[in-house]
Order: C-alpha cells, then structure tokens, then sequence
C-alpha cells in the first residue's frame, strides 16, 4: 500500500528563521567567495525538498523560506547543475562559484501546480517550480537545474504533483525544460522490506508510469524512500522486468551531508548523501562552508581542466577526460 506516513511523521523541530533584510536596507557587501580559489575536490550539496507548502514543518518548506534559500545560495556564490551533469562530470560554471544541486522529493501538490489565469493554465508563481524559474529569470547564471523524485502509482495527493488532469503536461514540461525527472519507486516503497521481483518491480513500473506522459523518457537516478536500500544494491542498480529495462547512474539517499566532489575517487554514486533542506540541516552547511570555505568545491571556470589543491591530484578519480591541474 502506498503510504507516506512514516516518511513524514518525523519529530517537528521548531525552525526559527533568521530574519531577512529589511526593505530600503542597502544590499549586502560582496560575498567572500569572490576571492575563493579553485578547488574541484571540494565537496558539493545535493539539497533534499519535500513539500513546498505552509506552514514550515519537519518535511515542509514554505514558498517564502524557498525563495529565500535560493537568495542564501546565490548571495554565496553557488549555481544549480543538473545531477545528470554532476554525475557525468560535466561542470560549466564560472570561476569562483561553486555547483548545488536541487532535488524534490514525493511529487506533492505545492512542488508543481499550475493555475488558471485568464483562461490559460499557467505555472504556480507559488509552486516550487514557479519560484525556481522566477528566481533564474532575475538571476542570469543561477540556473534552475533540479531533479524531481515523482511517485506516479501514489495515493492522492504525492500522485504526481496532484492534478491528474495536468500530469502529462507537467511531465513533459519537465522534461523539456531542462529539468530531470527521477526514480522514486512507483508508490514509495520501502525497498528494504520486499524481496527481488518486488523491488524490480516498482522501479521498472515507475519508468514505465512516467513514459505514459513522455514517451521514451528514461529515468537515471532512484531516490531510496525512506532512506531504505534493498537486501542487495544490484537489484536497485539495474535490471529487467518483462522485457523492460532500467538503469540508475545513482542512488540516492535522504541523508548524509555534503556530497564528494564528482571528481573526487571518494565518490560513490551509488551512495549520494544529500542534505534536506530546513533550516537544521542545510543552515548547518552553509555555514559549515562559509566557515571552511577550503572544504567547498569552487570552480576554476574551465570545464577542460581539474583544479585541484597542491598535492592531491592523487585523489581525483580515474577516467576522466578532463587534465588534472595543481595550483
Ligand atoms: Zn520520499
């Protein structure tokens, strides 16, 4: 049965929010990472949302503190990627910034919504993805790469994003806009419980349940529910049902911290940490990097070269392309 309840039935933390700036205040003095040297060993935050929604809550960020979080990460110098684009190495991004990835889990109403407005079905400026491309509109460079971990055979209301009449074109406006679309089982399975054929079973369908909206479309990356891993990785690695087939680059836990760098050997793609995004955890990294700025991964601005601390080309893994510089 498909249930949510364990997954948002965490303990509430109270999450008090630094108040924002004041309106008229004069903007912040440039941010530090200005001066930040290249450093691609650095370590790189895969942000974990889940309802975008009121009021905050333990699983829940509000439209507001959402926004806000994308103010925090511009101001600081990071730029969203795509997970395909981290995974594959492939990071095109100015000197002195530094890469973050998005992720939204459970494909809940207030992540995508769309709205009518003179007639028209229009997106959310209220939904999560409303906000994210509002926000790259007004900030050229920022980037709205993000990855949604959708459930396409959930009970209402995490059956994708909740307007049945709408899955299809949201599905597809996903794909088409440069926005990634994940494995997230077909109805938030806690893998660890089921044998091989159920666990094949629920990523391979999940495939198939979204290539009923956009043909062809290949999910590459599974979000574990709950955290949960199989009895056996492999059978959540790759595999084939019926004839169908499946396949993820990674895996993705709902904990962790700070990912390696994606050229770091420490990398293990089929154990992704990522970082949920309340003030407990992603407040605690951000200021873990502004107060170890040598841990974050800066980028040097050239995405045929690997810049990394002297000294530690060793660590770079094997099997990349690109030419391994130490400063
Ligand atoms: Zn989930």
């Amino acid at each position: 049965m498909p249930r949510l309840a364990v997954h948002l039935g965490g303990a509430l933390a109270a999450l008090v929010l630094a108040a924002g700036a004041a309106i008229g205040q004069a903007p912040a003095p440039a941010p530090a990472q200005a001066a930040l040297p290249p450093n691609e060993l650095g370590r790189v935050m895969v942000l974990e949302y889940h309802k975008i929604d009121q009021p905050e809550a333990r699983w829940t960020r509000t439209p507001e503190n959402f926004r806000r979080d994308l103010q925090r990460l511009w101001d600081k110098g990071y730029r969203t990627i795509a997970l395909g684009d981290f995974l594959a190495g492939k990071v095109a991004l100015p000197a002195g910034t530094t890469p973050v990835v998005l992720t939204f889990d459970d494909s809940s109403p207030g992540q995508f919504r769309l709205v009518e407005r003179g007639g028209q079905w229009v997106v959310d400026p209220e939904c999560g993805v409303g906000i994210l491309e509002a926000f790259a509109r007004d900030h050229p460079g920022f980037g709205r790469a993000a990855t949604f971990y959708v459930l396409p055979g959930a009970d209402p209301p995490n059956r994708l994003f909740n307007q049945p009449e709408h899955a299809t074109r949201k599905l597809q406006h996903l794909a088409q806009n440069g926005y990634e679309i994940g494995n997230h089982t077909l109805w938030h399975a806690n893998l660890s419980k089921y044998g091989e054929a159920e666990v094949r079973r629920q990523i391979v369908q999940a495939q198939e349940w979204v290539q009923r909206h956009v043909p062809g479309y290949v999910l590459r990356t599974l979000a574990l529910p709950h955290g949960a891993y199989p009895k056996q990785l492999e059978w959540a690695v790759s595999g084939s049902v019926d004839g169908k087939s499946y396949r993820n680059d990674a895996i993705m836990m709902v904990a962790g911290g700070a990912a390696p760098s994606p050229f770091a050997r420490a990398l293990d793609p089929y154990r992704l940490p990522r970082i949920q995004a309340v003030d407990a955890d992603f407040g605690h990294w951000l200021q873990h990097f502004d107060q170890r700025p040598e841990q974050r991964f800066v980028s040097d601005g050239d995405p045929a070269v690997i810049t990394v601390p002297r000294g530690r080309a060793g660590e770079v893994r094997p099997g990349l392309s690109q030419k391994v510089v130490e400063r």
